[in-house]
């Protein structure tokens, strides 16, 4: 069998877990908090809200439910609308459904793929000219750039609407400085296994408002009240996260920064692959010095190129490698055709053709890496002009 046939495929973002991991998950089990809950849920929390500059972290099942809460403290409902970016993974817009608010989709800007302000701002004109009352706007931090915070939060200020960052994908990003989940009212993360950093499943909340943060804990144990026996007064969930999880997420912690170091190798080697590809750039990659990689992905000019992002896609995928096209909008998704109102440039159309996500992960070890950048490479000497 030669090593090619042998070799396990190729992943967009595995998750990257080693003995450090092993050695808290043990730690945790044998401190017999297997129950959600527990002390290193605590800590996990402290560490997490410490990184991202909040006074309060609640850690929760998964990110979804962590937009979930958060749009139900916002007060989304039925009756509401909230402003997603069409060019995101589609839990951000389900989480809207879930409160029975309407989710309204905004398009991105094209060199970033993060929420347009300039149509964000009419979006918002136009909802209030209609009395549609807007509980929210949740700018998505695509593949770990953070939105144009600067830009937006003023935009949302003006028009009286609370800002839920989706920073699933930017833990360890920063914007002018800042890190990411440091930006409006409430910012959810991920953790979930495809993540910079993963608790096998997870998320977290994140605020600066205790009321917020004591609301989300009440809601994600079942809304239980302070009695003898069950009483409840709403309706509650049960989203927080364990504390055999939360001791995973404490050993990625410990380990983010490297992590983070290592997509940026993989994001600088396909910097210097693209380079002399004409009609081929890798996306985001003006000012990224401060992105945390999550995702690499390249867009790519057909008419200069001669091919698409299909043809390098079944290209990699014939030598084991995993690449998937960028978010397919929302607006273009089945399950949200008709109904739902979407303040469109075609932009986010385009990066779903144009662009193609490739292997970023921590995990990949030398050998998946020159594996991956030979075929490329190869793949541009047959195809490349
Ligand atoms: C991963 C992701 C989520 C959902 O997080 P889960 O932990 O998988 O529920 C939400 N929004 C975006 C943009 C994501 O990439």
């Amino acid at each position: 069998m030669t090593s090619t046939a042998a070799r396990a495929r190729v992943l967009l973002s595995s998750p990257d877990v080693g003995v450090r991991e092993e050695e808290m998950v043990v730690a945790a089990v044998r401190s017999g908090w297997i129950a959600p809950l527990g002390p290193m849920v605590d800590e996990f929390e402290k560490q997490i809200a410490e990184r991202c500059g909040r006074a309060h972290a609640v850690a929760l099942s998964s990110g979804t439910a962590a937009l979930h809460l958060g749009l139900l403290e916002l007060g989304a409902r039925a009756g509401t609308a909230v402003i997603v970016p069409t060019l995101t993974f589609a839990a951000t817009a389900n989480a809207v459904v879930y409160t029975g608010a309407t989710p309204v989709f905004v398009d991105c800007d094209a060199s970033t793929g993060n929420l347009d302000p300039a149509l964000l701002e009419q979006a918002l004109a136009e909802l209030a000219t209609d009395g549609v009352p807007v509980a929210a706007v949740v700018p998505v931090d695509l593949l770990g750039r953070s939105a144009d915070y600067s830009a937006l939060l003023p935009i949302c200020e003006r028009f009286g609407v609370p800002v839920l960052a989706d920073a699933a994908e930017s833990l360890g990003s920063f914007h002018h400085g800042a890190p990411a989940g440091s930006f409006g009212r409430i910012a959810a993360l991920s953790f979930n296994g495809n993540k910079v950093m993963t608790t096998s499943g997870g998320g977290m909340l994140l605020t600066d408002d205790a009321h917020t943060a004591q609301r989300v804990r009440h809601l994600s144990t079942q809304a239980r009240q302070p009695a003898v026996h069950y009483e409840h007064t709403e309706i509650g969930y049960n989203y927080r996260l364990s504390n055999v999880l939360a001791a995973l997420g404490l050993a990625q912690a410990e380990r983010l920064d490297g992590m983070i170091g290592r997509r940026r190798e993989m994001r600088e080697m396909y910097a210097r692959l693209a380079n002399d590809q004409p009609g081929v750039e890798v996306f985001q990659r003006h000012g990224d010095a401060a992105d945390n990689c999550w995702l690499t992905a390249f867009v790519v000019e057909p008419q200069v190129t001669g091919w698409t992002t299909d043809d390098l896609r079944a290209a990699l995928d014939a030598a084991g490698i995993e690449s998937r096209p960028l978010w397919k909008p929302m607006h273009q998704q089945p399950v949200f055709r008709g109904g739902h109102r979407a303040f469109l440039s075609g932009a986010a159309d385009e990066l779903f053709v144009r662009g193609l996500t490739l292997p970023s992960g921590s995990a990949l070890d030398a050998d998946d890496r020159s594996h991956v950048e030979n075929a490329v490479r190869s793949f541009f000497a047959e195809r490349g002009r």
